[in-house]
């Protein structure tokens, strides 16, 4: 990648999941620009739709806001029908990838192996792909939140070099937070970082962790960002339907910067 990526940036990415049209894109990122301009502090990205995202992107021109997409395939092309890769989405001027969403994690049956072949896909292609991590509900209940996300971070990780994991974000988003309203705690977010962080010193290098910006997402909106922006584990995140109105993805953004 061209740009350089600050140690540990600050970041707010809007995942749109499968909502607006490129109009209507078009006109959300327009109203995000205007309220968003001159925001330094904070890194943000939208990530819209793949049939949003030229539209998108040319709404964005000049305003300082990252366009991203929500998936790739690992091949850089060939017969895959329905599918992207990642040198369109450069193409198409992103910059960001979300990898292993829960939604594509558990209603798509993406492994961790295949997020493994996306993250390598990603930083091939030159993007800049934001992992997704975390635990469903009965993973939390039994126990296991920890083990998960140790596997889920040793699989996707494991062989990277220390300055290509840095270039990386991962999201830590509980299964059970998505779209369900019930946000983590913020103690919640920050021990899930810390055994993220720890993961990534062990597998990948010592004090990797320490560099790796760490997003928390799921059912983040106005209210609950600044308590979770106060805690020193939690760099940022990623917002989902709080992202499809452009004052609550503002009033998010503004609490992180
Ligand atoms: C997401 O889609 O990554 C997400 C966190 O969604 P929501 O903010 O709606 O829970």
């Amino acid at each position: 990648m061209s740009e350089i990526w600050p140690r540990r940036p600050r970041l707010v990415a809007g995942n749109w999941k499968m909502h607006r049209t490129s109009a209507e894109g078009a006109a959300l990122s327009g109203e995000i620009a205007a309220l968003v301009r001159g925001q330094k502090a904070c890194a943000v990205a939208l990530c819209p739709p793949f049939p949003a995202i030229e539209a998108v992107g040319r709404s964005l021109r000049d305003s300082g806001i990252h366009l991203g997409a929500q998936n790739m395939h690992p091949e850089p092309q060939g017969a895959f029908t329905g599918e992207v890769s990642g040198s369109m989405l450069r193409g198409a001027g992103c910059r960001f990838v979300i990898l292993g969403h829960s939604e594509r994690r558990h209603g798509m049956g993406e492994t961790d192996d295949v997020v493994a072949r996306k993250l390598r896909a990603a930083l091939r292609d030159g993007l800049t792909a934001i992992v997704c991590v975390g635990e469903t509900l009965s993973e939390r209940e039994g126990g296991q939140t920890a083990e998960v996300l140790v596997r889920q971070v040793r699989t996707v990780y494991d062989g990277l070099p220390p300055g290509t994991a840095r270039q990386t974000v991962i999201a830590y988003e509980p299964v059970w937070a998505i779209g369900t309203g019930r946000v983590a705690t913020p103690e919640q977010a920050s021990e899930a970082h810390r055994v993220i962080r720890a993961t990534l010193d062990r597998v990948v290098g010592a004090g990797t962790g320490a560099e790796v910006a760490l997003l928390y997402g799921g059912s983040v909106n106005p209210g609950n960002a600044p308590a979770l922006f106060a805690e020193d584990e939690v760099d940022g995140a990623l917002v989902g339907g709080a992202s499809l109105e452009a004052a609550s993805f503002w009033r998010i953004v503004a609490a992180a910067s």
